[in-house]
């Protein structure tokens, strides 16, 4: 029973990094289950020459595939976060070093920067540079070149 170290806090953090690893380990589970199905009916069908079959399973495979290497990741993420906040690391930014605020670690609890740093390390492409307008001087009906001059 330690209550010091601002256990009420990370204790909160605790809990929803935990829940969040349960939603993510059984999210990992089932895709391996489905990635298991999907190799069996490939098995079981043993004239995959076929194109269309074989295109559409390839096709499961490569989806279902990379969900699960996502949820895996993010099943990692959760575990690092919750090896951080064992080693008292949690919610400081791997960036500046400076605290995560608290709001930003609620909303995304496996981050480890503050929003200053994330910010900066994904290229921001929203200011692309405007083209330039076409500058249409001169009216067409001008008289310019009147027959006047004598
Ligand atoms: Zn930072």
């Amino acid at each position: 029973m330690d209550d010091s170290f601002g256990a009420s806090a990370s204790g909160a953090a605790r809990l929803a990094l935990e829940r969040a690893r349960s939603d993510a380990g059984r999210l990992v589970q089932d895709l391996r289950a489905e990635l298991a199905a999907i190799g069996e009916s490939t098995e079981a069908s043993p004239d995959d020459e076929h194109d269309a079959e074989g295109s559409t399973v390839g096709y499961e495979r490569a989806r279902v595939g990379g969900l699960l290497e996502r949820a895996e990741r993010a099943l990692a993420d959760i575990h690092a976060a919750l090896e951080r906040l064992d080693g008292g690391a949690y919610g400081t930014c791997a960036g500046c070093g400076r605290p995560i605020h608290p709001e930003r670690l609620a909303a995304l609890p496996t981050t480890t920067r503050c929003t200053h740093c994330a910010a900066e390390a994904p290229a921001r492409r929203w200011a692309h540079p405007r083209p330039p307008a076409p500058q249409n001087g001169g009216r067409a009906g001008s008289n310019a070149g009147g027959a006047t001059g004598r």
